[in-house]
């Protein structure tokens, strides 16, 4: 019964974790939350971002969607329901985070699902391609120049290049991209490859990603970085030169 294993996994917690650091979420209850880092995953089931970053109540605030996409800001803003970037306002306007992570990943079915257009089973939701749609320009352009590659290194080259496209996405919300500028505000893009249990971060000198070995990286974004270094144009076209080495 997987609604069984819910239940007994809250015993555990309630009788483990939360009394181990029930100071932890007092804290947390009386002052409230104070995160540092925004971080937008993808709803994949497999790629837990408070597992794979081993980070505490309270750390990451976190916004998980289909294939971790930033749509581009609205303006004037609609009445539609942007739930993403609502998630993202919130979390820089009220909070004021200093980091911004868009978390790729490996093996990302809602990136397949946009790869395979309409030969994809999922060609007649409602809501799917509409929503992968975001990075539909960054598919067709990995397809149009890595002709002849493999189906697997066309899918990891749209899930990076999406990655890139998420984080120029970002910088479309004029509040977001005044604290870029500012110096206050740093964006990542990093894609984690969960069959190595690697992680790789887009590096804007090399313009690829590159595996992260330590604790030091070299950021995305930040104040002074040219918005040309993090296009996703400029990671096909260094792959379009030669294969990803992973
Ligand atoms: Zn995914």
């Amino acid at each position: 019964m997987p609604l069984r294993r819910l239940l007994k996994g809250f015993n555990d917690f309630r009788l483990g974790y939360f009394a181990e650091h029930q100071d932890l979420f007092e804290r947390l209850s009386r002052d409230g939350q104070a995160p540092k880092i925004l971080l937008v995953g993808c709803a994949d089931a497999r790629v837990d971002p408070g597992i794979v970053t081993q980070t505490r109540p309270g750390e990451l605030f976190t916004v998980r969607n289909v294939a971790a996409l930033v749509p581009p800001a609205q303006y004037p803003p609609d009445m539609r329901h942007h739930g993403t970037s609502a998630a993202i306002e919130f979390a820089v306007r009220a909070l004021g985070v200093e980091h911004v992570v868009v978390l790729g990943h490996a093996l990302c079915g809602g990136i397949r699902s946009l790869v395979d257009g309409k030969e994809s089973v999922y060609a007649d939701y409602d809501y799917l391609a509409s929503w992968t749609a975001i990075a539909q320009g960054v598919r067709d352009r990995v397809v149009a120049e890595l002709p002849g590659r493999p189906a697997d290194e066309i899918a990891r080259a749209v899930e990076q290049a999406s990655v890139l496209n998420s984080v120029t996405n970002l910088m479309s919300f004029r509040w977001l991209a005044e604290r870029v500028e500012a110096g206050t505000l740093v964006l990542h893009a990093w894609w984690f490859n969960m069959t190595e249990g690697s992680l790789y971060a887009f590096d804007p000198a090399q313009g690829r990603f590159s595996q992260v070995r330590g604790v030091e990286l070299v950021p995305a974004m930040q104040a002074g970085s040219p918005l040309s270094a993090v296009r996703p144009e400029r990671l096909v076209e260094t792959l379009a030169g030669k294969p990803p080495a992973f």
